[in-house]
């Protein structure tokens, strides 16, 4: 079993059936898949994103300044990570919503030692605000905080997709996927795993990743277990 892991999720996870914003019932749920791994023992850093409310690129393609909309952008995961806070603790799993964008109303400040300690203490954390950064996304943010937290791995969580494929599913039928793959192929061959500026971080910090499909009931912890699920970047 993984000892310390960083689990993504993305913005659009949260959305449920609607087209944007953030459905409690789903939240719930993702919220339900997490309690059974927090049981295993497993140290948990949510990394959330906010593509369900806001995206830099989307006010950027509609004439907005784009570090101000990316701003914007990294105050939706702080949304989001008080709705994922708040499903957790109603499951009675303690949580600390941690911001490198200061919030200090409603979200610690991150500070690494700190974070550390929560962990030791058997807290869930959510690491909100992405990077802090504007330009960066909330996978590079996953990767920065499975560098300096030294998690085993990072938990891609997709929705509806089983792993790595050499194509797009969606588009062609004989697509096929990876059970394993390295770094350097996922650079080289620009696969889907994160973006590119997080996939380097991973590679060059060593850091893996699996990519499992997160709307089957069970996989979280499949996931956590090491069971041949998604695909394991290595
Ligand atoms: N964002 C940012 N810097 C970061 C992380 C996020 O500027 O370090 C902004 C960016 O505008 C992005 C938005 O927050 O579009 C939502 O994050 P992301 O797209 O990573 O969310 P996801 O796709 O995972 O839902």
């Amino acid at each position: 079993m993984y000892k310390r892991v960083i689990l993504k999720i993305s913005g659009e996870a949260l959305k449920g059936d609607g087209t944007y914003g953030i459905h409690p019932i789903t939240v719930k749920n993702i919220a339900t898949e997490i309690k059974e791994i927090y049981e295993l023992g497993v140290q948990i850093g949510i990394v959330v994103g906010a593509g369900n409310l806001w995206r830099g690129k989307t006010g950027e393609e509609l004439g907005m300044d784009r570090a101000q909309a990316d701003y914007m952008g990294m105050l939706g995961t702080i949304m989001n990570g008080l709705a994922l806070q708040d499903a957790l603790e109603t499951l009675e799993v303690p949580t600390r919503v941690m911001t490198v964008l200061p919030v200090s109303a409603v979200a610690e400040p991150y500070i690494r030692r700190k974070a550390m300690r929560h962990f030791e203490k058997g807290r869930v954390l959510i690491f909100s605000g992405g990077t802090g950064s504007p330009f960066f996304s909330t996978d590079t943010a996953a990767a920065l905080r499975a560098a300096e937290l030294n998690a085993d791995i990072i938990l891609m969580a997709k929705n509806g997709i089983e792993g790595v494929y050499d194509k797009d599913p969606k588009k062609f039928s004989d697509a096929k996927m990876y059970h394993h793959i390295t770094q350097l192929e996922v650079l080289k061959q620009k696969l889907e795993v994160m973006d590119q500026t997080a996939a380097s971080m991973c590679g060059e910090n060593k850091i893996d990743i699996l990519v499992f499909n997160m709307n089957k009931a069970g996989n979280m912890k499949k996931a956590v277990l090491q069971e041949n699920i998604g695909t394991l970047v290595k």
